[in-house]
């Protein structure tokens, strides 16, 4: 079903029911897809949200509109709603609309948009996303042909972090990313961080902002919530959950102390173990 899909419309229906099993929900719906969406093709995401702001906000939005249930692991295949079949068959012909060969995050965008009834769709026209003035976009030539790319065949391999079956292709990227430069990674609790706020509600770690007193607030712990840079794995302060409480950071960036100790603090996991996908 998912030949046509490019690298990163896979990983949007992978982050999807990633999704929605944290939500312990028994169906990926439409707004898991959008919160794959968000969390796969930013650059596709902050051009027509602009702020992250726009992201932290429909996520709390969704967070407020589930009923949360006990997480499902990500192991168990979780079916699509009805709804979220429709999305993908409308993605598939705005695709073919288009002339694009392979279906992709943007035409995922518009898949959500068109099933207009759906939240997701709801929440993207609130923000001021109109599907007409994206297609007109997507058909642009100038629009990055990155997106419909076709992708070349990769050997997976089955990971698993924190019990979760991951997608191995995309952990590798992270992986490498970090290991490119020689950081030095300290272990450390994971505490809430101060943000300042300027007048139209825009939020940043820069707290040395906050001498400009007439344009920044400073909201001191008002960040409670990080992810792992590479499986995405919760961390927030806590005493008695050290998994999540404790992680390994650069200063600039938190990793779990699972994916530390596996990819991190010792020989390249993917060259050494796995020596047939580097
Ligand atoms: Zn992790």
């Amino acid at each position: 079903m998912f030949e046509r899909y490019t690298e990163k419309a896979r990983r949007t229906i992978f982050f999807a029911r990633y999704e929605a099993s944290q939500f312990g929900s028994p169906y990926i719906e439409s707004e898991h897809l959008l919160l794959g969406l968000l969390r796969e093709d930013k650059v596709l995401t902050n051009r027509f949200l602009r702020s992250y702001g726009a992201v932290a906000s429909i996520r709390k939005q969704i967070e407020g509109h589930s009923t949360v249930r006990e997480k499902v692991s990500t192991s168990i295949d979780l079916p699509l709603t009805d709804e979220c079949k429709r999305v993908l068959k409308y993605a598939s012909d705005e695709a073919e609309q288009l002339s694009h060969k392979h279906i992709g995050t943007e035409h995922l965008m518009l898949g959500l948009l068109r099933e207009e009834r759906c939240f997701a769709a709801e929440l993207l026209r609130e923000r001021g996303l109109a599907i007409e003035q994206l297609r007109e976009e997507f058909a642009k030539a100038t629009w990055p042909s990155e997106f419909s790319r076709p992708i070349p065949k990769l050997r997976r391999i089955p990971l698993e972090i924190h019990g979760c079956a991951m997608d191995s292709e995309y952990i590798r990227g992270r992986v490498n990313g970090f290991r490119k430069f020689k950081w030095h990674w300290h272990k450390s609790p994971w505490k809430a961080r101060d943000l300042v706020v300027d007048k139209d509600g825009k939020i940043s770690f820069d707290v040395t902002l906050s001498a400009e007193t007439q344009n920044f607030t400073l909201i001191q712990g008002s960040w409670k919530e990080d992810r792992c840079a590479i499986c995405h794995w919760e961390l927030y302060e806590s005493k008695d959950k050290p998994d999540h409480g404790i992680g390994h950071t650069n200063g600039r960036d938190w990793v779990c102390t699972e994916c530390y100790e596996t990819f991190l603090s010792g020989p390249d996991f993917f060259a050494s173990i796995h020596p047939e996908i580097t």
